[in-house]
């Protein structure tokens, strides 16, 4: 541990002769700390609100990350959005004010919405509706899987300055409602686990804060909730990056002192200003402009020089339905994103025609992915 690139700590020197601390990393060690911490003393030192007592020096470098994670209903493992609400909690102590209803704070933080690629056309029509199309925080970018492990390890693994890499990492706070379900989806279907990277401090779940706060007396309060209790509109939810902005614009309401909370109906005005914004945050991995409809890049399926793309597509699956429904709807979609054939399977013309069969007739079709 102690040839770690991250042993340097500033704790480790202000910290006396506590001789446990010497054979733990400086994040151990802040980890260690803020277990003496509730949320609301970790979310407001985090905030600049104010700062914490008797940690680590270190914990001046923390960054919060509060995320959400979207997948389909019908297959949970299938990961489909990842909403991010990050900010650097440096920046937050930069400022002079936190701003009327924390606008201030809330221009520091910076929002990403990313589309699963690979699953990007399992859209949930049944249960849990959400309209990715619909995201208000952040732009929208498509990443495959391998990227965005690679965008979460960026962020989990976040220089503490750029040009010194031997001051290693910044703690990380999670943030999340709700967000065992969150971590486990990421570590089950995506291959991703924060814990491994060893720079997570704290973990702030919103429900927890809401009863320390004193906003609920509830165990598990609901998002929806949770936001009409803080006195802002609950917008195009279930859609991974509105759902982590209003978790953590929530949090930043339950933790505001009261004289920048007026109740003048300000908040609201403030979100829209900040909900704007955020989509002028350009970054840049995986690809923004994705088309379900026929799978190239360049353009969406609703924005192709201006109208909807019109690139001939047909599904084998629902072509060769014996349901007349579906064989309509064969020239809508691409075959390997048909949601009829993940949720139904291929409905064979003849249950006992070989696959031989099978090959032969679809071959006969002679269409590819655009047709
Ligand atoms: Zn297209
Ligand atoms: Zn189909």
């Amino acid at each position: 541990m102690s040839t770690s690139d991250m042993s340097h700590s500033d704790f480790a020197s202000s910290s006396g002769s506590s001789s446990s601390a010497s054979s733990l990393s400086a994040l151990d060690q802040l980890s260690k700390a803020l277990l003496t911490k509730n949320s609301q003393e970790v979310l407001s030192h985090c905030l600049g609100l104010s700062p914490l007592s008797n940690v680590p020096s270190l914990a001046d470098n923390t960054i919060l990350i509060c995320f959400d994670t979207e997948s389909w209903t019908s297959n949970h493992s299938a990961i489909t959005e990842i909403g991010v609400s990050t900010f650097d909690s440096r920046d937050m102590r930069a400022l002079a004010t936190p701003g009327l209803h924390g606008e201030h704070l809330l221009q520091q933080m910076y929002f990403y919405h990313a589309r699963i690629q690979e699953h990007a056309h399992l859209l949930n029509i049944k249960f849990c509706v959400g309209n990715p199309d619909a995201n208000r925080f952040g732009q929208t970018r498509f990443l495959k899987k391998e990227q965005a492990r690679g965008m979460l390890k960026e962020m989990f693994a976040w220089p503490i300055d750029a040009e010194k890499p031997e001051l290693g990492f910044c703690p990380v706070v999670v943030m999340g409602h709700a967000l065992h379900g969150d971590m486990d989806l990421l570590r089950s279907a995506l291959g991703f686990d924060a814990d491994a990277l060893g720079t997570v401090v704290s973990v702030i779940d919103t429900q927890v804060l809401a009863r320390e706060c004193g906003f609920t007396l509830r165990k598990q309060i609901g998002l929806r909730d949770l936001v009409g209790l803080c006195g802002f509109q609950y917008r195009d939810a279930h859609t991974a990056s509105n759902d982590a902005a209003m978790t953590l614009i929530a949090a930043v309401q339950m933790v505001l002192p009261a004289a920048l909370k007026p109740d003048d109906g300000g908040l609201q005005h403030v979100l829209d200003r900040v909900e704007t914004a955020s989509q002028m945050q350009a970054w840049s991995w995986g690809d923004d402009l994705y088309c379900l409809r026929c799978g190239n890049y360049g353009h969406t399926k609703d924005d192709h020089g201006g109208r909807k793309c019109r690139a001939k597509v047909k599904c084998m699956h629902c072509a060769a339905s014996i349901k007349e429904k579906r064989r309509r709807a064969a020239g809508t979609h691409r075959t390997e994103v048909c949601i009829t054939f993940v949720l139904h399977g291929p409905e064979l013309q003849d249950p006992y025609e070989s696959g031989e069969d099978v090959a032969t007739r679809i071959s006969r079709l002679g269409i590819g992915d655009r047709g």
